[in-house]
Formats: structure tokens, sequence, C-alpha cells
């Protein structure tokens, strides 16, 4: 009894790998690490374009090694951290190799669209704990990811603040006890918007969103509502239920719902705060107090509720629809997403259009039923490519 005592007063300080340190995950994952010096510890970073905040992170978390994607960048980065002891690697390649590193106790993968794939699939290789943020993942190889997490005993800890939600609510119930999840939904900046009132709207109107600060492709994803539909298939693998449903709730105070087989529902909420589900898959599974604002009933006097019209925001009815079908088709939608996002903020399409874009592809793309990892890396690859040969435009 005192023996454990003792090992729980001394708790090892957990080494973290963020992949993606530069975006809005991996920045507030950083200050939630910086909140727990004595339970928390950055080892590797990782940047793919901006290795000036690369750079300056590094000089002040002082990581055990850097990766920046863009190799191009590696020499300057090599330079400017030359006085300290960091290892600079580049690449896909480097962040393949770092995953691995001894000194990595958990790999929080922060990094934005299927660049997430590889990394976390030789994360869980090498008996990594997974905290998720990069919904794609799962989206593109859910099936493969849980099996392989299966086969290596690597528990994935959801950063999604709804998924965080769900994994919260489900502490201390058992499996068969549940009914239905509910995703909640803010409903973006076009909630209640017609088709004729989206038609010409802009990429910096798509980009405010109502109660986050998150990066470019999500903002787009919750503006159309594909955000959601990618999360009913991230909910499907990481809770392995179907039984998934969605409710707008643009308060965006309660993170989602599980509905039990006694009609009894348990929700998770809180302030719309990314840095409390990061510090939840961090410390888990100990609730740490931190000096967040307090939540305040005064800031949020009333919750509300609406159902999704998916006439206008097809999102979750693609979702559906690629969840039927299985194989590579939810590949297939988060490739088409990707590049009808890009193309959409590079004002080479209309909003609606992108709609239009990821509708070809799933009509266009062959169908693949039990694809393999290769076969995944292929589909997301053709697609791509036959997108932006028929759009021609990027
Ligand atoms: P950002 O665009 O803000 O950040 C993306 C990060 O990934 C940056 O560090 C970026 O590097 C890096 N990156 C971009 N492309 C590549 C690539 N090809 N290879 C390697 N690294 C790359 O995204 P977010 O932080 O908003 O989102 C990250 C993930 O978390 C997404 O999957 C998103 O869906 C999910 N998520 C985000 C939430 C949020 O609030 N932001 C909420 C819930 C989930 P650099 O900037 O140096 O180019
Ligand atoms: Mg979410």
């Amino acid at each position: 009894m005192s023996m454990n005592l003792r090992k729980q007063e001394k708790r090892p300080v957990k080494s973290i790998a963020i992949l993606g340190s530069t975006g809005s995950i991996g920045r507030q994952s950083l200050e939630v690490i910086k909140s727990f010096p004595n339970l928390l510890k950055a080892t590797v970073l990782t940047a793919h374009s901006n290795d000036e905040l690369l750079i300056q992170q590094a000089k002040e978390f002082l990581p055990n090694a850097v990766v920046i994607g863009e190799s191009e960048k590696w020499q300057r980065v090599k330079e400017e951290l030359a006085e300290y002891p960091i290892e600079v690697l580049s690449g896909q390649q480097g962040l393949l190799e770092v995953v691995r590193r001894e000194d990595v106790d958990c790999v929080l993968v922060a990094l934005v669209g299927a660049a997430g794939l590889l990394p976390t699939y030789a994360a869980i290789e090498a008996r990594k704990q997974i905290a998720l943020a990069n919904k794609e993942t799962l989206v593109i190889a859910g099936a493969l990811i849980m099996n392989k997490a299966k086969e290596k005993a690597v528990s994935i800890l959801p950063v999604d603040s709804e998924h965080s939600a769900i994994f919260q609510c489900l502490v201390g119930e058992a499996r068969a006890s549940v009914q239905k999840i509910y995703l909640t939904a803010s409903g973006g900046p076009f909630r209640g918007f017609t088709i004729q009132q989206l038609e010409d709207v802009s990429p910096s109107q798509a980009l405010k969103h109502p109660n986050w600060q998150m990066g470019r492709k999500i903002s787009i994803d919750s503006a159309t509502l594909v955000n959601k539909g990618l999360e009913i298939i991230e909910a499907r693998w990481l809770f392995d239920t179907e039984a998934i449903d969605v409710v707008i709730h643009p308060q965006s105070v309660i993170h989602s719902l599980v509905c039990f087989v006694d009609g009894s529902l348990k929700a998770q909420l809180g302030t719309p705060d990314m840095r409390i589900p990061i510090q939840y898959a961090l410390t888990y599974p100990n609730r740490c107090s931190n000096s967040l604002k307090p939540f305040s009933f005064q800031d949020f006097p009333s919750f509300t509720f609406e159902a999704v019209n998916h006439d206008v925001f097809k999102g979750v009815v693609y979702a559906r629809h690629a969840l039927e079908r299985g194989g590579n088709v939810p590949c297939i939608l988060n490739a088409a997403n990707e590049i009808a996002v890009e193309l959409f903020l590079q004002m080479k399409i209309k909003f609606l259009e992108i709609y239009h874009v990821i509708e070809k592809a799933l009509v266009k793309i062959p169908f693949i039923a039990n694809p393999s990892l290769a076969e995944l890396l292929e589909t997301d690859i053709f697609t791509r490519e036959f997108l932006l040969q028929h759009y021609q435009k990027i």
C-alpha cells in the first residue's frame, strides 16, 4: 500500500511528441504542457512550413528533437539551433523516425489532413500512446488503425472536443449500456443559411467560426458540416458503434452526449476551449486543476438545439454514405474534401462547389472493399490527381 502511494507521488514526467506544434492544436498543447512542468514535457516538436515558429518553440521548450517538413528549410533550422542539444530532422521520414524515439511516451497527432496517417500508424507500431486530434487518420483508415492499436495494446485518447466528451461520459459505463451517441455541432458561421444565401460566400466569411479559433481547413469543414461528417466516422471507430446522431447546439457548451439504454443521457459541458480536452488527453486518467477561466453560467444563459438541414449542408449525408459503403470510400471522401477546401480557399471554386467536388469523387473513384494501407494511400493520391486534373485550376 505504502509502495503504491509512493509510486503515485513520484509519477514520472510524460514525454510528448507534438506532431504539428505550430498549428492551432499544437500551440494550445504547448500551453497545456507549460502549465504542468512536473507532469508533462515536450520532447519532440514538428512543423511543416513555419520554421520561424518552430525555432522559437524549440528555444523555449528545449525538446530533444524537431522536424521541419519542408526539407529546404532544414539548413536554417539547424543553424539557428546549432548551440542547443536538439536533433534537427526533416520531411516525412523525419516524422516517421521521431515517433519511434525512446524518449517519447505519447504522440500527440495535431497535423492536419492525410499527413497524419503514416506517423500515427508508425507510432502505434512503436507502442506509443496516441493523443489524437487528427481525425482524418481515422476517417481514412479507421479499421486498420484500431486493429493495429488493439494488436499493440495502444490506447488512442481523443482530443477532438466531441470525442473527448463522449470518452468522458463513458467512464465507468458498460459498452452494452450505450444506446446512442449524440455529437453536437455549432452549425458553423452559415447556420440557417439557404442555398441562395450560400451562393457567393467568401473564404474569409467561411473562416469566421462563431465559437472556436481553429486552423483553416477545419474551419471550412465546420462551415460545410463536413467536419461533423468526419467526426461521425471518427466516433464510429473510437467507440465501435454506428448509432451516432448529430444535433445542432449553437452555444458549443455541451460538447456531446451519450444516451443509455435506460433513457438516461450523460453530457460533458464546458467553456469552448480546446485546452480542456487537450489537457484531459495528456493527463488521463487524472484530472488536474489549472488556471483556465472558470465556467460562468452568466455567459451562457440558454442552451438551444436544432436539427441539421441536410438538404443544404451535406457533410453528414456523405459520411453516412461512406460508412455504409465502407472500404476505401471514407478515404475518397477525405481526399476529395481536402482538395475541395484548398480550391475554395484559393478562390478557384465557390463554396457550394465543395459539395460538387466531393460528389464527383464519390461517383468516379473505383471502389475497393477491403483496402490495405498501401491501397488507401493509392486511393488518396489517385483521388487528388483525378480531381486536380478535372478541375485543372490549381
Ligand atoms: P492547423 O492548420 O492550425 O495546424 C496544422 C499543423 O500541421 C501545423 O503545425 C502545420 O505546420 C502542420 N502540417 C500541415 N501540413 C502538413 C504536412 N503535409 N505534413 C506535416 N505537417 C503538416 O490545424 P489545426 O491545429 O486546426 O488542426 C489539426 C488537426 O486537429 C486537424 O486534423 C483538425 O481536424 C483537428 N482538430 C482541430 C481543432 C482545432 O480547434 N483547431 C479541434 C478539433 C480537431 P506549419 O504550420 O508549420 O505549416
Ligand atoms: Mg470537433
